[in-house]
């Protein structure tokens, strides 16, 4: 469905994602949001934990992969020195970005997720790919990444999503 917006996991973090709980889910890469994600705008280059879990992942034989709407400037500047490959303007909810990530890494649906903090964009262009859904809570929640209306949309599809599906619940870790 085009507006499906349901997560198929809840994560507090992208950190809590280990190469042994994603592996078990025979996932080979992460897909993954930048904004409020990845990175918050009073830490634009990324915190030692972002850096240090990412350097874990592709140890481990697992590439991050930034999927973003945003311009391949602005996405350089802010992975330059978290050293990750990235899809700019990837259209989100539009499954467009997901489908050349997917493309370059040469790798199936079932052995992507795509990771993010906003139900609208995030979720929705994973489920139009086929990808599994991860969602993250966003970073900072003041964050100027949104508008009003996005906010608001936001919270009224959560509680919706809380209300359907009660078990859908804040994870620590990926747990099948
Ligand atoms: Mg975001």
């Amino acid at each position: 469905m085009f507006l499906d917006y349901k997560p198929t996991w809840m994560v507090a973090k992208i950190t809590q994602l280990t190469a042994a709980d994603l592996r078990r889910q025979g996932i080979k890469a992460i897909l993954t949001d930048l904004d409020n994600t990845l990175i918050a705008w009073d830490n634009p280059t990324g915190t030692t934990e972002i850096k240090t879990w990412i350097q874990q992942m592709q140890a481990s034989g697992i590439p991050v992969v930034v999927v973003s709407n945003n311009s391949a400037a602005r996405i350089s500047r802010a992975v330059k020195s978290l050293k990750v490959p990235f899809i700019a303007r990837a259209l989100k909810p539009l499954s467009i970005g997901i489908r050349r990530a997917k493309v370059q890494l040469k790798l199936s649906n079932d052995e992507l997720i795509m990771v993010g903090d906003q139900l609208i964009t995030d979720m929705i262009a994973a489920n139009n790919s086929g990808v599994r859904a991860v969602l993250v809570r966003p970073l900072i929640k003041t964050d100027a990444w949104n508008t009003r209306i996005n906010r608001f949309l936001e919270k009224f599809l959560m509680r919706r999503l809380r209300r359907r599906h009660p078990e859908l619940q804040w994870k620590e870790r990926l747990d099948g």
